[in-house]
């Protein structure tokens, strides 16, 4: 992939809102054709009817190994090629291991890790022949876990794990594989946070701090995204200022 962005395809998954939608808003504003997957369909067809260029609505749901397949396959019917993956679609269901609802922790994995894994899995026979990139959407929490989010940080664990076995396996390919690590963003992720005391912590974090905002998240992905071909920027970790931790 060079480093213009101008008519190349690019899919990203989680786009219905916050990072997702303010990455694909940003690519589109600097020419990218892109592909949005997510399950809520009619808010990817108001981004794309903001979107300055081409967008392909994509229903998608990343923890169906068959829904992903169909995504990657269409956009690439739908474009010629595929350029650029960005991982992104994610869930955040934050709690204490102690009286867990399980049914959660097995949400956090299918969506975070296997989700991302299928998606990479994937697209990587189209990045191989368009010699690519994949965006890999971590977490501060793929550095460092916190008490209270054991199984969200596992599963970004898991992403810089899978990440750079993916790097070692393509980088002489020519697909660059780059892990974005944003401390606290405002988006709504933390609204799904079905713990009351929980998303009451995670409300109060936030409103002591000027957080992030997610096109301070796109900004990251476009820079890692438009270096020079011999440049592979693998990880990028970009917390608030106010971000102590
Ligand atoms: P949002 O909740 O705004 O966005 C999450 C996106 O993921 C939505 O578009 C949602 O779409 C999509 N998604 C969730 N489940 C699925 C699924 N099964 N299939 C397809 N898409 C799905 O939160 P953010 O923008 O904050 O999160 C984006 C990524 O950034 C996540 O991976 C998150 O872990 C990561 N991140 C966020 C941080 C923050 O502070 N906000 C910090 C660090 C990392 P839909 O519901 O329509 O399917």
């Amino acid at each position: 992939m060079s480093n213009t962005l101008d008519g190349k395809v690019v899919l990203v998954t989680g786009a219905s809102s916050g990072i997702g939608q303010a990455t694909a808003l940003a690519l589109s504003k600097a020419g990218a054709r892109v592909a949005v997957g997510a399950r809520r369909a009619d808010r990817l067809k108001s981004l794309a009817q903001d979107a300055p260029g081409e967008i392909l609505v994509l229903e998608l749901d990343v923890t169906d190994r068959e829904s992903v397949q169909d995504a990657v396959t269409a956009a690439v019917e739908h474009f010629g090629a595929l350029d650029a993956l960005v991982n992104n679609a994610g869930v955040m269901l934050s709690g204490p291991i102690l009286n867990a609802d399980t049914a959660e922790w097995t949400r956090m994995i299918d969506t975070n890790l296997l989700g991302s894994m299928y998606t990479a899995h994937a697209a990587l026979p189209h990045l191989l022949e368009s010699r690519g990139a994949v965006v890999q959407i971590s977490s501060t929490a793929g550095r460092t876990a916190p008490a209270g989010g054991g199984v969200y940080a596992a599963t970004k664990f898991g992403i810089t794990a899978f990440s750079e076995a993916l790097r070692q396996k393509v980088t002489a390919q020519g697909v660059r594989v780059i892990v974005i690590e944003p401390g606290m963003v405002a988006t709504e992720l933390a609204t799904h946070i079905t713990d009351p005391a929980m998303q009451a912590l995670a409300k109060s974090y936030a409103d002591s701090m000027r957080t992030l905002q997610s096109p301070d998240i796109a900004d990251a992905v476009l820079y890692a995204l438009t270096q020079p071909e011999h440049v592979a920027v693998n990880e990028i970790l970009i917390r608030p200022t106010d971000q102590t931790r």
